[in-house]
């Protein structure tokens, strides 16, 4: 490692997003000289600029707003006298600044060294960046995605989850246009917040891809805090005039809006970061294939996070990262991350939590040998409120030995249920060791360990 010259580096991570940061910290910390390409003015990626954090910020304030209306049940006399968005724009703003700059510390501490501008490979161990060459045993590729915006005409009068951290004031008429996490958190909070907001789907549920109990009560309680849901109506063009903003499908219009957010998905950021020229693979949609410990079909070359189109979350960009540097740097020879049973939450209103098969995958799985357990009930805060929301449990249990393949829970607190029973599941719990469980009380949570 010591005769090198200044440019070459073990590791070099393009994209200091979370999984580029997790892994040159780590492999630092082991040793190895590291060097990490951003192009974007901040530190930290899309969670912490443009994702879950400005989105937890955003989900905080639509709760407390939420809190507000509900205090009277309490006793609360509360006179509500706006809500100043740009405020907590500001405060949100300056929040992520001191995390940019606490990345830029732990990166200087770590050693790592910052490379400002875009990354390019020239081939499998050399990068450029500007008018600098660097060159690396190792190349991580961590550039993460960006949000789609569709092909239709007009689509450039919307804005995506990007603009929405850029607006300035509530929109007062906004139509949200997806059916996945970002279309139904960003429908919440707007709602929550004050806007007239209306959900358009192309096709006619909400996540899908998720239990169909989870969509299904999230429906019903988006549509109790004032979202309107718009179905089958995949938009084909969109129109702006002085009355607001229009979506239009096989001659149908919408009401004008004036605010529009496409939030159809996300795309890697692969287009122009020279994967020919390195000779690493992608696939049709961009996404860059990697075995299970993170390797592309190049050798010296790896990847993490949004790009290898994996579950697209923070902690599991970070777990792969931190277990690659551990393998290589640390010699923990068979370290790598496994992706099942990841547990997520989507931060509507109310929250899911969720991990594991939903009951249609289970049933496609394991067909009659699954066990359902289900409960619906008005959790205890919601007796006094003026939101009258239900907490909607589901455990899915398979075999002899009743062992829990699928825990599905949308209400209040769900977002901080399933941490725990996350860990339960990976050790192979079973319905016994659940209900074995003492609950505690008076919770929502105790359910989970109380179903019949
Ligand atoms: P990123 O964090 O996107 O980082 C990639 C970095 O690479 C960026 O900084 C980019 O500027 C840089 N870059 C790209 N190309 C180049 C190049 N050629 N040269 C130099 N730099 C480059 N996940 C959760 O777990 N929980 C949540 O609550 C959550 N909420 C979200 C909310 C929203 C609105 C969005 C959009 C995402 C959310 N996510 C959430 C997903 C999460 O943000 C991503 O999974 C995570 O950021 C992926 O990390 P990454 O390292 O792969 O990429
Ligand atoms: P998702 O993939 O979650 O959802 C996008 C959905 O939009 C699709 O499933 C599809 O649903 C619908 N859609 C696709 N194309 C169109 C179209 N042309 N018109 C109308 N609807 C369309 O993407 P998101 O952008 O919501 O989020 C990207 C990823 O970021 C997530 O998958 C997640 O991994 C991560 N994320 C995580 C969060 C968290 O952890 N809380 C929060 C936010 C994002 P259908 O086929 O039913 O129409």
């Amino acid at each position: 490692m010591n005769n090198r010259p200044d440019n070459h580096y073990d590791l070099i991570a393009i994209g200091a997003g979370s999984g580029g940061i997790a892994t040159v910290n780590r492999a630092a910390s082991y040793g190895a000289r590291c060097a990490v390409i951003e192009s974007d003015s901040s530190l930290g990626g899309t969670c912490v600029n443009r994702g879950c954090v400005p989105k937890k910020v955003m989900w905080y304030g639509a709760s407390v707003a939420q809190a507000l209306d509900d205090a009277e049940g309490y006793g609360f006399k509360i006179q509500k006298q706006g809500f100043d968005w740009s405020a907590l724009v500001e405060r949100r703003e300056a929040y992520i600044s001191r995390i940019n700059k606490s990345y830029e510390n732990t990166l200087a501490k770590a050693p790592v060294d910052v490379i400002r501008g875009h990354g390019k490979l020239v081939d499998a161990n050399t990068v450029q960046v500007g008018d600098q060459t660097l060159r690396a045993d190792r190349i991580l590729l961590a550039p993460g995605g960006e949000p789609v915006v569709p092909d239709v005409a007009g689509s450039e009068f919307g804005i995506t989850s990007d603009g929405f951290f850029e607006l300035q004031d509530c929109p007062r008429r906004v139509a949200v246009v997806g059916a996945g996490y970002i279309a139904v958190e960003l429908a919440g909070m707007l709602a929550a917040l004050g806007a007239q907001t209306t959900l358009v789907l192309r096709k006619d549920q909400i996540l899908r891809s998720f239990d169909g109990m989870l969509s299904e009560v999230l429906e019903r309680q988006m549509k109790e805090i004032g979202v309107s849901f718009v179905k089958s109506f995949p938009v084909d063009s969109v129109t702006k005039d002085e009355s607001g903003i229009v979506l239009h499908h096989d001659g149908k219009a919408l009401e004008p809006v004036d605010s529009l957010i496409w939030a159809i998905g996300r795309q890697p950021r692969t287009a122009d970061l020279g994967l020919q020229q390195a000779g690493v693979t992608v696939d049709k949609r961009g996404y860059v294939p990697v075995d299970e410990y993170q390797k592309t079909n190049v050798d010296s070359v790896f990847a993490v996070g949004d790009v290898t189109g994996a579950a697209q979350l923070t902690p599991v960009a970070i777990a792969a990262g931190r277990r690659l540097a551990d393998r290589i740097y640390n010699n923990m020879s068979d370290r790598k991350l496994d992706y099942s049973l990841i547990p997520t939450v989507v931060f509507s209103h109310p929250p899911i939590g969720t991990i594991g098969l939903s009951e249609a995958e289970a049933r496609e799985q394991y067909g009659d040998s699954i066990k359902v357990y289900q409960a619906e009930f008005t959790p205890m805060y919601s007796v006094f409120a003026a939101h009258q929301e239900k907490t909607a449990m589901k455990l899915i249990v398979q075999g002899e030995d009743e062992k829990v393949v699928g825990c599905h829970v949308i209400g209040l607190g769900a977002d901080e249920m399933m941490q725990g029973f996350g860990v339960a599941m990976r050790m192979g719990a079973t319905k016994r060791d659940f209900d074995d469980t003492v609950a505690i009380h008076p919770t929502s949570s105790e359910e989970l360990v109380t179903m019949r």
